[in-house]
């Protein structure tokens, strides 16, 4: 495995790629667990030559501050990323990757960037947008491999990806859970063991939803309100939101059908955890 810190040999090294087979590319803010490491598994497994980048992106925190508090295993991460065999772990520098003359911006608009993640960070879809853009821009890979855990994420680099005409294949893996169904975070280990119980209610607020939709119930009001019931009942539980909507715009609906997105948002002993469900174009969900 090569570990690269450089932006310009990372793109030199990419360059030589061209002919040299299918590039796979798993962008991550490291400390890594399962969940990342079935993308980077399936990137290794489809791709001729597999590329992690691990870089806290302070573009996309609401503070600085947020972003320092990010946690760093960055030995941790290389052995993980040693045991599974990829060719390049892309360590970039934030100096690097934002010089101090640095300043152009990939802005997404509309309610994709403004609502729910974005309500809440209004640096979230921009950050997001511009430092996958640049990344997409060096490592120049064939397919990138991102997480439906972050779904809102999943919907703003398609928009940017078709928008700005980047010549990449997305591939979107189902979320990856604890035995108890709770979504694999880095987030998880920070919270107390009261809040690590009630962590996995989210999840099954959302399966509670999916089995009502199932039985008949397409209103997403009463859906919603299910949920909500279930979920601001609970003392550790600071519920943030709720939405049925549209996954690619995130404008809510009124009406449940195929290719539709439930997310839940809320904080637990402080710490901020999201889920979600979609039930598919196709009839199926991707739980
Ligand atoms: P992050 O390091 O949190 O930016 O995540 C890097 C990538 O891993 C993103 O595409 C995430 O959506 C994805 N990811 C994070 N957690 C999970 C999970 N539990 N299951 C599947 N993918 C995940």
């Amino acid at each position: 495995m090569r570990i690269i810190y450089d932006l310009d040999e990372m793109t030199k090294v990419a360059r030589g790629w061209l002919m040299g087979g299918s590039v796979g590319f798993v962008p991550t803010m490291g400390n890594l667990h399962n969940g990342h490491l079935t993308l980077i598994r399936t990137a290794h497994n489809e791709c001729e030559i597999s590329v992690v980048s691990i870089f806290v992106n302070p573009l996309q925190f609401p503070s600085l501050d947020e972003a320092q508090r990010y946690p760093h295993t960055i030995q941790r991460d290389l052995q993980l990323l040693q045991t599974v065999g990829i060719d390049v772990a892309f360590l970039p520098s934030q100096q690097a990757m934002y010089a101090t003359s640095f300043a152009t911006f990939v802005t997404p608009i509309g309610p994709v960037a403004e609502r729910l993640e974005g309500a809440d960070n209004t640096n979230f879809a921009r950050g997001v947008a511009t430092v996958v853009t640049k990344l997409l821009q060096i490592v120049r890979p064939d397919k990138a491999y991102f997480g439906q855990k972050d779904a809102q994420q999943v919907a703003i680099v398609r928009q940017v990806v078709r928008d700005l005409g980047i010549d990449v294949t997305l591939r979107i893996l189902q979320t990856v859970r604890e035995d108890d169904g709770l979504a694999m975070s880095s987030r998880n280990s920070l919270l107390s063991l009261p809040g690590r119980s009630a962590a996995p209610l989210l999840y099954q607020a959302l399966l509670s939803a999916k089995s009502a939709i199932d039985a008949g119930e397409h209103r997403a009001a009463v859906i919603k309100q299910g949920m909500r019931d279930a979920l601001t009942n609970h003392p550790l539980i600071m519920l943030e939101y709720i939405a049925i909507c549209q996954p690619t715009t995130f404008l809510e609906v009124e009406q449940i059908r195929p290719g539709t997105l439930l997310v839940v948002a809320a904080r637990i002993d402080n710490v901020r955890l999201s889920d979600n469900i979609l039930w598919q174009d196709n009839g199926a969900w991707l739980l």
